[in-house]
């Protein structure tokens, strides 16, 4: 899949409203994209599954395609992305040396994807060879953290450890701080544990994380914006601040299913039942905070078609620092 910046343009315009762009910033976006000083981007791939990635290139599944431009070059052109295993054309030590440059040339962003094995060395996890030397995600994450301009972790396993963190062997007893068998740390903690401090550090849990988040984090910090961040790291313009207002971005409270809301709302007692609040099926909306009942998810002809609840699943609370806590449906 390719993408064209003119591609990335075009959604960021077609999604002004829902990432909060006025028409003073899309004019300056265009600018800062055109211009030879946009931001450079380097994307790590550590202990997680990839969806994030997947998750942003579906962005632009629905966009017309122009000319013969593609979902990879909108983001290898426009957003300057010098190294993402997934969507780099190049391969081996050519894609290093490409990482390598844009760290010479300062005032990149490091986006990282998967939590950080820290175990054995944090050998669980090897992502490259520079010349000749392998290179582990802990290393990558410490080198190229120690220059980053900032450092952007998108889903959960980055932003908190996720589901690798989650996992430890049963013969084992429980950790006060589950790292899983391979030590798994966020990479906030991995930075902190390796003594880099790093100019700004912003969270876009998710699992996967929404791609307009990651889009808006991107668009805001190629603007120069100030980010808003809550006691997680995490932007209060997405996720809302729980720790002063329970009830703004709350999923419960801003759910079609909530009995609050009065009749006909009632309460599921199996799956399947359809507009039933699942509150008793182990949904974890109530503690749940990010705007999924108003942007959704999924690629509909129109736009985000539909979103957990709507589909009868319950919210697992895939956002939050402790998901996914002692298991999907508690
Ligand atoms: S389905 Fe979940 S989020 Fe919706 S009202 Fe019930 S408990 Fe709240
Ligand atoms: S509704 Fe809940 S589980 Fe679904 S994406 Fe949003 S935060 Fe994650």
């Amino acid at each position: 899949m390719k993408i064209t910046r003119r591609d990335f343009l075009k959604y960021c315009t077609a999604s002004a409203a829902a990432l909060g762009l006025s028409a003073s910033s899309l004019r300056r976006l265009e600018a800062a994209l055109a211009s030879e000083g946009a931001p450079t981007i380097i994307w790590l791939h550590g202990s997680g599954c990839q969806g994030d990635s997947v998750s942003f290139l579906n962005l632009f599944a629905n966009l017309d395609p122009v000319g013969d431009v593609t979902a990879g070059a909108v983001v290898l052109d426009y957003v300057n992305l010098a190294y993402h295993t997934v969507l780099m054309a190049s391969a081996g030590q050519t894609a290093v040396t490409m990482a390598m440059q844009a760290r010479r040339m300062g005032s990149y962003v490091l986006v990282c994807e998967g939590g950080v094995p820290t175990a054995f060395d944090g050998r669980a996890c090897s992502i490259l060879t520079s010349n000749g030397e392998e290179k582990t995600y802990q290393q990558m994450v410490l080198e190229l953290g120690s220059d980053a301009a900032a450092v952007l972790c998108v889903g959960t396993c980055a932003s908190y450890g996720g589901i690798p963190r989650s996992v430890y062997p049963a013969s084992m007893p429980a950790p006060a701080e589950p790292v899983g068998p391979t030590g798994v740390l966020s990479v906030k903690e991995a930075l902190a544990a390796g003594g880099v401090s790093v100019p700004l550090l912003v969270n876009i849990p998710g699992c996967p994380s929404h791609p307009a988040w990651v889009a808006w984090a991107v668009v805001q910090l190629i603007l120069g914006n100030t980010i808003e961040l809550d006691s997680y790291d995490r932007p209060t313009a997405i996720y809302g601040n729980k720790d002063i207002d329970s009830v703004t971005l709350n999923i419960h409270e801003h759910c079609p299913r909530n009995v609050n809301l009065g009749p006909p709302n009632e309460r599921a007692t199996t799956f399947g039942q359809d507009h039933k609040c699942l509150e008793d099926l182990g949904c974890r909306g109530p503690m749940t905070y990010s705007d999924c009942p108003a942007r959704k998810w999924n690629n509909g002809e129109t736009g985000p078609a539909n979103w957990c609840i709507d589909a009868n699943a319950p919210c697992i609370g895939c956002v939050e620092p402790d998901f996914p806590g002692g298991g999907f449906y508690s």
